[in-house]
């Protein structure tokens, strides 16, 4: 069986990236397999002040290096590869991607949340043209420039304060008038004068010809509409959408067993399915931060330990 992996995991944000370093530091022949880019969601995240025993000034990316670095170091394997499919069925499963195919005695799926879209005219045309789901990424081109930040989330909140650091002037656009964001981060973002609210409003259109140049907002109480314009001088704005994430399972769709599009698993990140467990966002939970991940993800490999000693 040398050609098998003990365990493989699909998704290298911080769940994937704790069981590739429990898997491996466990002596398990460990393969880590991402798709896009090391470290999920993170980052897009410009500071990561909660994840206890962070450095001072950690950033998404910062911390990933040292999350794929640890995980590197006591030997897990990572490997850029897009998986098309995956067979559960047997007691060895298979992971099928673009060039190979892969096999484990275990599987943990970490494959995370993507960012939700608006879905109004003009979103996709001007993604990238204006329209950014990351502001760590597109912060910079907005230097003393308008942007509007839409959603009434901790993710929203938060980058509308980082944002505030280059842009001129910051719009939140959220569609009620009370918050999802935890009261600290309501506080901080009313208390900065270069954010400024507009409340029970949502965006129907996003305009431009070539780069964005205006937005339709929708009154949600009156149903009015109008249109803000980019300043003149300025001749575009940012528009930074942070509405929440999509949990990505459309791979494991009648494979394991999902609630509302998310993987269910017990206390022990065991899934339906023998061999087979589930680690960080893309997992039904209650809350999903850079420190439940990587908790999901260490106790994952650490059952699948178990599990491959049991059954093997
Ligand atoms: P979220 O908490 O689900 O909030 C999404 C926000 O977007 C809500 O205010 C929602 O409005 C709004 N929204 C959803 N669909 C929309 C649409 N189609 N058009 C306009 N607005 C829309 O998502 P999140 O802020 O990304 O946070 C996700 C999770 O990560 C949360 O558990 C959050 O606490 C956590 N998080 C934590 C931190 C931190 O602790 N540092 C940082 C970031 C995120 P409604 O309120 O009207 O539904």
């Amino acid at each position: 069986m040398d050609n098998i992996y003990d365990l493989i995991i699909i998704g290298a944000g911080p769940g994937g990236l704790a069981a590739g370093l429990y898997g491996a530091r466990a002596k398990m022949k460990t393969l880590v397999l991402e798709k896009e880019k090391m470290g999920g969601q993170i980052v897009s995240t410009s500071e990561v002040e909660n994840y206890p025993g962070s450095v001072e000034n950690a950033t998404g990316p910062s911390l990933t290096k040292r999350f794929t670095e640890q995980a590197e170091k006591f030997g897990a394997e990572i490997k850029m590869a897009n998986v098309k499919e995956v067979n559960f069925d047997g007691k060895i499963k298979e992971v099928v991607c673009d060039n190979e195919t892969y096999k484990a005695k275990s599987i943990v799926i970490a494959t995370g949340a993507s960012p939700k879209k608006i879905g109004c005219p003009g979103e996709k045309e001007f993604t990238g043209k204006g329209v950014s789901y990351c502001a760590t990424c597109d912060a910079d081109f907005f230097e003393d420039f308008e942007v509007i930040v839409v959603g009434g989330g901790d993710s929203a909140l938060e980058e509308a304060i980082y944002l505030t650091k280059f842009a001129r002037k910051v719009y939140l656009v959220h569609r009620r008038d009370t918050f999802k964001a935890c009261n600290t981060v309501i506080e901080n973002t009313k208390a900065n004068d270069k954010i400024e609210m507009w409340l029970n409003k949502e965006i129907i259109e996003i305009k431009g010809d070539g780069i964005l140049e205006s937005v339709v907002l929708k009154d949600t109480v009156t149903g009015e509409t109008s249109e803000y314009f980019a300043d003149e001088d300025d001749g575009t704005m940012g528009v930074f959408i942070f509405i929440g994430f999509n949990p990505q399972t459309e791979l494991f769709k009648d494979k394991v067993e999902l609630r509302n599009g998310y993987i269910v698993t017990d206390e022990e990140m065991r899934t339906n399915i023998d061999g087979v467990f589930a680690a960080g966002d893309v997992r039904e939970k209650s809350l999903r931060q850079v420190v439940t991940a990587a908790a999901d993800g260490a106790i994952a490999a650490v059952n699948a330990e178990k599990y491959i000693n049991e059954n093997f």
